[in-house]
């Protein structure tokens, strides 16, 4: 294949651009979109029928990691464009930032730093929850909540899962419905892609099958809640704490979660790890090399 024009749209491993190289001109400049025969994009880059239109000569989107929810997947196919995404790379990345947001935002993590920043000495306000012996619900055990999963059993969390297309799990109790999670979980943990089935799912109706005052953690995708919904919740103690790495918009237009104290927040840090973006870069390459020899 001759005059391959691979354009990196957004952000990977400095280093991707040199290995690339050798299969063919490699460009961070997206006025050249026309000439492009491989995108490689993030979450940032929104692969709509508009973007594709504009790109006459493009053969292969990569998704750095795993939502392909940015991407117009039946107009790519239409067009006769191969969509991939790293699946596998970003499984113990996103496990760690959820189970980071649990620690955190029921350790108080975020309040106690800014206290002695602040120069105060809050100790009779900050009580701590220990996870041991808590009931951990992930809905959606796929790649990550599977991690997950066996990172709350290390800590002596007893785990069970909703997930409509798995029936056994090594990792947890997989229960029928949704509520049966959301009933006996002291921490919710939302690990599903960003679908019709899913969007909305957090919402005033589900919440009410929340166990007063649980957890609720969002590294999935920020859709799959109605904001304004568990925000209210967290507001009135419905809902204990809410750790979110992901949003509406990156950044959020609004944020409703901004004035509450029992909330952390992360911008979008899930799969921002040196060695996620390592084995990114080294699946990416392995399409390409695939893609240009088949
Ligand atoms: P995966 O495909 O391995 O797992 C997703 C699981 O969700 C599957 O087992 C699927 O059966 C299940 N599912 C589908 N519909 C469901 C529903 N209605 N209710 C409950 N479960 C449902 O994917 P993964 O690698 O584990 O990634 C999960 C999601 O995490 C991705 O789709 C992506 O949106 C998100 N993600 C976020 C970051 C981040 O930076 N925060 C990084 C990577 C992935």
């Amino acid at each position: 294949m001759e005059n391959i024009l691979i354009l990196i749209s957004d952000a990977f491993n400095e280093d991707l651009h040199s290995k690339l190289s050798r299969y063919g001109q490699v460009t961070r400049d997206k006025s050249r979109i026309k000439e492009v025969t491989i995108l490689l994009i993030r979450s940032a880059t929104k692969v709509s029928r508009e973007f594709i239109d504009s790109a006459p000569n493009l053969k292969l989107i990569i998704r750095g990691g795993v939502g392909l929810d940015n991407v117009d997947q039946e107009y790519a196919t239409e067009k006769e464009i191969i969509v991939r995404n790293t699946p596998e790379a970003s499984a113990i990345a996103v496990a760690e930032c959820a189970f980071t947001l649990m620690i955190g935002i029921t350790n108080h993590i975020s309040r106690a730093d800014s206290s002695m920043r602040d120069g105060k000495w809050i100790k009779k306000e900050l009580k701590r929850t220990e996870l041991y012996g808590k009931t951990l619900g992930i809905i959606g055990l796929g790649r990550i909540g599977t991690e997950l999963a066996k990172r709350g059993a290390a800590f002596g969390m007893t785990i069970v899962a909703y997930d409509p297309f798995i029936q056994n799990s090594t990792y947890a109790e997989i229960k029928p419905e949704m509520k049966d999670v959301l009933n006996i979980s002291d921490y919710v943990s939302l690990h599903m892609p960003l679908n019709d089935s899913t969007i909305g799912l957090i919402n005033v109706e589900t919440i009410k099958e929340f166990k007063d005052g649980a957890f609720l953690i969002n590294t999935g995708r920020g859709k799959t809640i109605i904001e304004d919904d568990v925000a209210d919740a967290l507001r009135c103690g419905k809902l204990g704490g809410f750790g979110n790495d992901v949003w509406y918009n990156d950044p959020p237009k609004s944020n409703p979660f901004a004035s509450l104290p029992n909330v952390l927040m992360l911008p979008h840090l899930g799969a921002s790890t040196k060695e996620n973006l390592s084995r990114i870069s080294e699946i990416v390459e392995n399409i390409i090399n695939e893609f240009i020899n088949y």
